[in-house]
C-alpha cells in the first residue's frame, strides 16, 4: 500500500454482524454506489475505500468488511480491531436470529477495543423486504438505546425503500453524490 497524500485522513470503520445480513452489500453500496450483482461469502477481511469531502478536507473512509465464520475470525480478529475509528453493527430486519446475534458482537467489540470510546452505530439492513420484517423498529430502537448507539434502518439494495423513517437516509441511503 502507498502512503496517502498529505491531508487525506483515513478513518477505519469495521462492519460487523452475522453472516448474510448484508455487510458486503452495504460496504459495496457505500464505496461503489450500487448494489452488487452478486456477492460471494467474504473470506477473512475485505476492505473497500471511498474518499469523501468534509468541510473541504478529503477523508478516506476505509470500510473493513468482515467474515462471520469463526475459523477465520479467530486469526483475524486482532487485526481488524486495531486502530479502529468506528464500528458498524449490522443485523437483517428479516432475521430475528441476526438480531439476537448482536450482543455477542458487541461483547467481542468491547473486549478488543478495550476502554476506548469508539463510536458505534447499529444498522438494520434489508428494509426493502418490508413484508418480511421480523425485527420491528421499536424493539431495535430499544436495543440501540440500551447500548447507547444510534439506529439506522436501511437497505443496501434499495436505500430509499424504508418509507422515509427518521435517520435512515443519513446512513446507507446517503450515497446520492
Ligand atoms: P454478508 O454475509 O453480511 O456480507 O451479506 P451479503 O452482503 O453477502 O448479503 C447476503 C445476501 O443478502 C445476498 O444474497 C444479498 O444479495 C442479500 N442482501 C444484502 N443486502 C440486502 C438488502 O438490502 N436487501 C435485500 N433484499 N437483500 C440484501
Ligand atoms: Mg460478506
Amino acid at each position: 500500500t502507498t502512503l496517502p497524500p498529505p491531508r487525506t485522513r483515513i478513518f477505519k470503520i469495521i462492519v460487523i454482524g452475522d453472516s448474510g445480513v448484508g455487510k458486503t452489500c452495504l460496504t459495496y453500496r457505500f464505496c461503489a454506489g450500487k448494489f452488487p450483482e452478486k456477492t460471494e461469502a467474504t473470506i477473512g477481511v475485505d476492505f473497500r475505500e471511498r474518499v469523501i469531502d468534509i468541510d473541504g478536507e478529503k477523508i478516506k473512509i476505509q470500510l473493513w468488511d468482515t467474515a462471520g465464520q469463526e475459523r477465520f475470525r479467530k486469526s483475524m480478529v486482532q487485526h481488524y480491531y486495531r486502530n479502529v475509528h468506528a464500528v458498524v453493527f449490522v443485523y437483517d430486519v428479516t432475521s430475528a436470529g441476526s438480531f439476537r446475534g448482536l450482543p455477542s458482537w458487541i461483547e467481542e467489540c468491547k473486549q478488543h477495543a478495550l476502554g476506548t470510546e469508539v463510536p458505534r452505530i447499529l444498522v438494520g439492513n434489508k428494509c426493502d423486504l418490508r413484508h418480511f420484517v421480523q425485527v420491528g423498529t421499536d424493539v431495535a430502537q430499544q436495543f440501540a438505546d440500551s447500548h447507547s448507539m444510534p439506529l439506522f434502518e436501511t437497505s443496501a439494495k434499495s436505500p430509499g425503500s424504508n418509507g422515509g423513517a427518521d435517520g435512515a437516509s443519513g446512513g446507507g441511503g446517503g450515497n446520492s453524490d
